[in-house]
């Protein structure tokens, strides 16, 4: 290692766990943040700094203003441009470690395509809201052999676990058996704050950089989880589940079941519209819903616009998230209306 990056590193590498041989591994490894909100822009940020060699982040949303009081890669400008948060964390990223090879993807985790985007990497951290993308997440590190850590929060509590397929139980282990451990409601429903989805964020980089580092004996095995306004805190060592429907019968129905709905509800008041394999030109778009609609904005990356009571904002994969509306009926017939049915 060349002396500026020997300083960079250097109260890392002097930590014994680690030492020069881990910071070597680390610099080597490969890892992926899928979900890039608040534990994921806090766990991407704590991999960058600690010198990750190459990190891929995959997010499908962009920044808007609530997201700023605990999502600490942006700022109100990133807001006001309504930039993809996958566009943002990769630029802030770049600008705190030029060691590190930083990729935003703009896009959706699904069924199609998570063995593309998700192969070649050493670690998968959790950095989404919903139990579905985890499901296929786990079904691919199950079937592919590949260790991912699970992360969630909400409200003022949450939880973390590092799953090695073989070695610790899975996802589909602690979910799916009678004892459920997950959190049901939603950042949406009841809130979030700051202290917790950053605590979980540490707690998952810890275990990562172990994994990453070299220094897998040193992994606690445990799920961890913890209140920060009651001051709760647990440490459980789960056990596998006998018949688990993804470890132990391989039967990996997220990874490999039917296309993602077309449409999907995405809590806050929001329809968000799937389109497969369209490409949309956004600067033509642009023009053409400017002749119609007075209030019409185009970023490189996605274009927004008002109509009927609702928000509308486009990408260029041909997927789109109605805002202002429950009803898919709404949001279909507006992407009909204005984007082409
Ligand atoms: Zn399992």
């Amino acid at each position: 290692m060349t002396h500026p990056l020997h300083e960079k590193y250097s109260r890392q590498m002097l930590f014994a766990g680690i030492g020069p041989g881990g910071q070597e591994h680390l610099r080597a490894s490969r890892a992926v943040v899928v979900g890039c909100g608040a534990i994921g822009a806090a766990t991407a940020n704590l991999l960058v700094r600690a010198g990750v060699g190459h990190l891929r982040i995959l997010d499908r949303d962009f920044v808007e203003a609530s997201n700023l009081q605990r999502q600490t890669l942006f700022e109100e400008a990133d807001a006001r441009e309504a930039l993809p948060k996958a566009i943002a964390a990769e630029r802030k990223l770049r600008a705190i470690n030029s060691d590190v090879t930083v990729e935003g993807i703009v896009g959706d985790l699904n069924a199609g395509n998570a063995e593309e985007l998700l192969a070649g990497y050493t670690l998968i951290l959790d950095g989404t809201d919903n139990f579905e993308t985890r499901f296929l997440m786990n079904d691919y590190s199950v079937k592919s052999q590949t260790p991912w850590i699970y992360a969630a929060a909400v409200s003022s509590y949450g939880l973390t676990m590092a799953i090695r397929p073989g070695k610790t139980p899975c996802l589909a282990c602690l979910l799916e058996s009678s004892r459920r451990v997950g959190l049901e409601e939603t950042c949406d429903t009841v809130g979030v704050l700051g202290p917790i989805v950053n605590l979980i964020a540490s707690l998952q980089t810890a275990e990562a950089l172990k994994l990453l580092a070299g220094c897998e004996s040193t992994l606690h095995e445990r799920l961890l989880s913890c209140d920060v306004w009651s001051g709760r805190m647990q440490s459980v060592a789960p056990e596998r589940h006998s018949n688990c429907r993804a470890c132990v019968r391989r039967d990996f129905s997220y990874l490999e079941g039917q296309v993602q709905p077309h449409i999907t509800l995405c809590g806050r008041d929001s329809v968000q519209i799937h389109e497969r394999n369209r490409s949309l030109d956004l600067q033509a778009l642009l023009q053409r819903l400017s002749s119609t609609l007075s209030d019409v904005r185009q970023n490189g990356f996605l274009l927004r616009f008002r109509a009927d009571n609702c928000e509308v904002t486009v990408f260029g994969d041909g997927r789109a998230v109605v805002k202002g509306t429950k009803d898919p009926a709404v949001a279909r017939a507006l992407y009909a209306k204005y984007i082409g049915a």
